[in-house]
């Protein structure tokens, strides 16, 4: 017998049939003799309608009241499933976030957990009646409703898992689990059995699409076993989980892409102290997140600054920069949006000498030009033209033995 928290995503409620399915699921648990909480999504579109709503009475709705739209979603699906579970004869109970003492900072529409009190959770449970929390809000402390950032709801039901100090957190998503590639670009990536909360961090651009990242961090930190799975089968999905020894005996966990990706390089900088400060404080100021930053070395007092930036920014990015280059004196500024970033990422690395030379050997057999490097402990990435992105992660998925033998 153990403690449950469930989470399922917008495509597991999306209707009233979906929502018994859920029901069905839940009470099997609950019948087992299992205690259960359940946190939802909202239906499927369900957030988007409500936001595009908003913006069709202003461009910029106000933030506060925005969040008490956004959380009507969660509020939707979390009564109708414990009316749903009622009508099966099932004890249950409905809460919201600040019912639940989801406590926030105010920064509404992405608003951090502080901390999360959950005494009526545990009341119920002790009652043993099945508790279904409105995931993805909470309060601040002065009472506002806040949301936690899209996909948030994972968070919530890490936060909550964390403070039952539940067995395990099952998120039930459309998917079946984490793949060592994405399965649309690499057809041999296999389904992962677990995974370390660490290489999951770092497969923030393959994993962010199941799980919200921040709820990684969350499950880390209070070492919350997470369990995705697919709500549409019985099927075992990815155990994300500390690290084991066995996660060692491979080099590699997964291959990773992300597009989203652009270039920016300074020519001919100044090679002085306080030029990289000039450089970055704008584009931070600017609320511009800088990803990789290669510094080149030249004779003659000057170096060429290379550094990348999600595509969204870079328009922005760019005309900061050519503001700065004018300032300190940087011959010229451009960019290249036709580029991504492809990443091997596994714990295993760190006891294996010469998995650069692994990647790059392959790369160079394909004539992929790589563009910049960066490792971390567990992680070497290469940028490259945006046009090579498929054939990079299909030839690294192989060369590190990753391939789905059928
Ligand atoms: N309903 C929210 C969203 O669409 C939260 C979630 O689904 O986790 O982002
Ligand atoms: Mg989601």
């Amino acid at each position: 017998m153990g403690l449950y928290v469930q989470k399922y995503g917008g495509t597991s409620v999306a209707d009233l049939e979906r929502i018994q399915d859920v029901a069905k699921r839940v009470s099997s648990y609950f019948q087992n003799g299992d205690d259960v909480v359940v946190i939802l999504s909202a239906m499927a579109g369900v957030t988007d309608n409500l936001i595009d709503m908003a913006k069709t009475i202003s461009d910029s709705p106000d933030k506060r009241e925005l969040d008490v739209l956004l959380a009507t979603g969660e509020q939707t699906t979390a009564a109708l499933l414990a009316l749903t579970l009622r009508s099966m004869g099932y004890p249950a109970m409905s809460l919201l976030g600040f019912q639940a003492e989801v406590i926030t900072d105010c920064h509404f529409g992405n608003a951090r957990i502080l901390e999360v009190g959950a005494q009526r959770i545990r009341d119920f449970l002790k009652k043993r009646t099945i508790v279904v929390v409105a995931g993805f809000q909470g309060c601040d402390p002065r009472g506002n409703i806040t949301t936690l950032g899209r996909g948030g709801s994972d968070t919530s039901a890490v936060a909550i898992a964390a403070a039952l100090e539940a067995d395990i957190c099952e998120i039930y998503t459309d998917v079946d689990g984490i793949y060592t590639a994405d399965p649309n670009v690499c057809e041999k990536a296999r389904k992962i059995e677990s995974i370390s909360y660490d290489e999951m961090l770092n497969m923030a651009s393959l994993g962010a699409k199941v799980l919200q990242i921040r709820s990684v961090g969350f499950a880390k930190k209070f070492n919350v076993p997470i369990h995705v799975r697919s709500s549409f089968s019985e099927e075992e999905g990815t155990m994300v989980v500390s690290e084991e020894p066995a996660m060692e005996s491979l080099v590699v966990s997964a291959v990773t892409h992300d597009k989203d990706q652009a270039r920016i390089t300074l020519k001919k900088v100044p090679d002085q102290p306080g030029i990289a400060a000039k450089i970055f404080s704008p584009i931070s100021e600017g609320g511009i997140v800088v990803d990789m930053i290669i510094q080149n070395t030249r004779s003659g007092g000057q170096t060429d600054l290379t550094f990348t930036v999600p595509k969204a920014d870079f328009k922005r990015a760019l005309e900061i920069e050519k503001g700065v280059a004018v300032d300190i004196g940087a011959e010229d500024v451009f960019g290249d949006e036709d580029i991504a970033k492809v990443s091997v990422i596994g714990v295993g690395m760190r006891n294996h000498s010469g998995v650069a030379s692994l990647m790059f050997n392959p790369l160079a057999k394909e004539n992929i030009n790589i563009i910049m490097i960066s490792t971390s402990e567990i992680r070497i990435s290469c940028i490259v033209e945006e046009k090579y992105t498929e054939l990079a992660v299909r030839v690294l998925h192989n060369s590190f033995g990753l391939d789905r033998e059928d």
